[in-house]
C-alpha cells in the first residue's frame, strides 16, 4: 500500500502522540499518520511510576533543569513552551485528574493510579482527531533526502513532506523501543551519542554488604568525585545481591554511566549526624560494646556486618570489646566507614532494565526551538531518542511531552508558512 500524508509520526509513545495531537489542535487540515511498532500505544508509558504514571513533577519549571543530566540547555525552549503546569491543565482538560505527592519528591501521579486510563484517553483523542494509526507497524527503512520523504514498513510505503521520529530509547526493548532505527539514522548522517543505561542499580566489588540484600537505608548521602564537580545525591538506598539500588543509587548511575567500571562512589550512612556527635555516640557508654552504643542509629544487621568487616580489615576485634578499650585510631577508621564508605563500581544495570536511555541523536543536529533536524528540512525528533535524560521524579515524561509539543507547534508553523 502507498499513501501520502502531510505528516508521518513514527512512534506511538508520549512524545509522538503529543506531537500528533498538538498538530491537530492547531491545524485541522493536515493529514496525519502515526506509525507504531507495537500492537498498542504507549507500552512504556503503561509501566511508568509503578503503573501509576508519574507524568511530571510539581517543582517550579526552573528547577527541572537541575534534574536533567545531559544537555539541559537544549531543553530550555521546549520545557518553557510546554511546562508541567500546562501538562497538568491538559490532563484535567482531557477529563483525567492528578494527585501531587509533596513528601514524595513532589511527584505528580494520575489520580486514578492507572496508566491504562491515560492511554485510553490518548487513543480516543487520536481517533477523534482523525489521525490514522498504523499498529504493529515497525518502520524498517526511510528516505529523507527528497522533499517528499518516504517511510517503509511491512508492505506499506507512506510519503510525506514532514516526518517526526519519536521512537524512544533502547531501554526496555520489549516495550517496542529497541533503538534499531538509530543505526539507519546514523547512515543518513546523524551523530548518535552512544546509548547508555540510565537510572539503574549499581553492582559493586565490595562483598561485605551482600548479606544485607533487601535492607533499605533512608536519607543517606551518596557522592562521587567528577573531574568538573562533585555529584551529591541525598535519598534512600537498598542493598542488593550484587551491590546497591534504590532512588539515590539509580540517580547516581545516570552520572557515572559514561565510564562506570571501577568508578569510586562514597556513602555517608548518617549525613544528619556530624562526625563529632557520632564519636560521642559510639563512646557514650564506655562499658558497652560499639554495637550497643550504635543501636537505634543504624539497623542492627548493618552494624554487625560493618563491625565484622572493619575488624577483619584492622585485624582487631571491635565486636566483643567495651568501647572504652578501643583505640581512637580504630574508632576513627570505623567512623570513616560510616561517614565516607567507599564502594567500587563493578558494573551498572543493563539496558534491558534501564528506566531511561542516555545518549541518542546528538542535540547539535536538532534545532532546540523547533525540534527540526539541522540536516534534513521537514524532519523532526522528540522524546527519549534525543541525547537528553533526566533523574527520576516525572522529568523524563515531561521532556517527552514538551519536546513532542514543541515539534508539533513547529510542524504547524511550517505548514502555515508553506500554505501562504
Ligand atoms: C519501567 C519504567 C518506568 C518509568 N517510569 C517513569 C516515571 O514514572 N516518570 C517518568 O517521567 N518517566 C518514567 N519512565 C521513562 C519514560 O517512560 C520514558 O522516558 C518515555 O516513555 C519516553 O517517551 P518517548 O515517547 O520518547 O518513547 P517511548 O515511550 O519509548 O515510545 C516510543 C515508541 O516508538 C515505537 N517505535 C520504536 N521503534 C519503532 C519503529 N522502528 N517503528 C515504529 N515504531 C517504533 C515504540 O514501540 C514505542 O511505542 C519509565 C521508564 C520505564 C522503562
Amino acid at each position: 500500500m502507498r499513501k501520502d500524508y502531510d505528516l508521518i509520526v513514527v512512534g506511538g509513545g508520549p512524545a509522538g502522540i503529543m506531537a500528533a495531537l498538538t498538530v491537530r489542535r492547531f491545524n485541522s487540515d493536515l493529514e496525519i499518520a502515526l506509525v507504531e511498532a507495537g500492537q498498542s500505544l504507549g507500552q512504556k508509558l503503561r509501566m511508568t511510576g509503578g503503573g501509576r504514571c508519574n507524568f511530571t513533577n510539581n517543582r517550579p519549571i526552573e528547577e527541572f533543569f537541575d534534574m536533567v543530566v545531559n544537555n539541559k540547555k537544549f531543553l530550555y525552549s521546549s520545557l518553557y513552551s510546554f511546562t508541567n503546569e500546562d501538562l497538568k491543565n491538559l490532563i484535567r482538560k482531557w477529563g483525567l485528574d492528578y494527585s501531587i505527592e509533596e513528601d514524595n519528591d513532589q511527584k505528580v501521579y494520575l489520580k486514578s493510579g492507572k496508566t491504562q486510563d491515560f492511554i485510553r484517553v490518548l487513543e480516543e483523542k487520536l481517533i477523534d482527531a482523525g489521525i490514522d494509526i498504523y499498529y504493529g507497524s515497525r518502520v524498517e527503512d526511510f528516505d529523507l533526502d527528497e522533499e517528499k520523504k518516504s517511510v517503509v514498513f511491512s508492505d506499506h510505503l507512506l510519503t510525506s513532506k514532514q516526518v517526526l521520529f519519536a521512537i524512544g530509547g533502547k531501554s526496555y526493548p520489549k516495550t517496542g523501543s529497541d533503538g534499531k532505527l538509530y543505526g539507519f539514522l546514523g547512515d543518513k548522517g546523524y551523530d548518535i551519542v552512544s546509548p547508555r543505561p540510565g537510572l539503574v542499580p549499581i553492582d559493586i566489588r565490595e562483598t561485605w554488604t551482600r548479606p544485607l540484600a533487601g535492607i533499605s537505608l533512608h536519607n543517606v548521602l551518596v557522592w562521587t568525585r567528577d573531574r568538573k564537580k562533585n555529584i551529591e545525591i541525598f535519598g534512600d538506598i537498598i542493598f542488593t545481591h550484587k551491590g546497591l539500588g534504590g532512588p539515590a543509587i539509580l540517580k547516581m548511575s545516570s552520572y557515572i554511566n559514561k565510564n562506570p567500571i571501577d568508578k569510586e562512589i562514597f556513602i555517608d550512612f548518617l549525613p544528619h549526624i556530624s562526625r563529632d556527635e557520632l564519636y560521642r555516640q559510639v563512646q557514650s557508654d564506655g562499658k558497652k560494646s560499639l554495637t550497643s552504643n550504635l543501636k537505634g542509629i543504624l539497623p542492627n544487621n548493618f552494624i554487625k556486618l560493618l563491625l565484622e568487616d572493619v575488624s577483619f580489615e584492622l585485624g582487631v576485634d571491635l565486636v566483643g570489646q567495651a568501647s572504652a578499650n578501643i583505640k581512637k585510631q580504630n574508632i576513627d577508621f570505623l567512623l570513616d566507614r560510616i561517614k565516607q564508605s567507599k564502594f567500587t563500581v563493578k558494573n551498572i544495570g543493563s539496558m534491558e532494565t534501564a528506566t531511561v536511555t542516555a545518549g541518542g541523536i546528538s542535540t547539535k543536529q536538532i534545532n532546540p526551538s523547533s525540534m527540526e533536524s539541522r540536516i534534513h528540512q521537514g524532519v523532526y525528533f522528540a522524546g527519549e531518542m534525543i541525547d537528553v535524560d533526566a533523574l527520576t521524579g516525572g522529568f523524563n515524561l515531561q521532556i517527552a511531552f514538551s519536546t513532542g509539543y514543541m515539534a508539533g507547534m513547529a510542524i504547524c508553523e511550517n505548514a502555515r508558512a508553506k500554505s501562504k
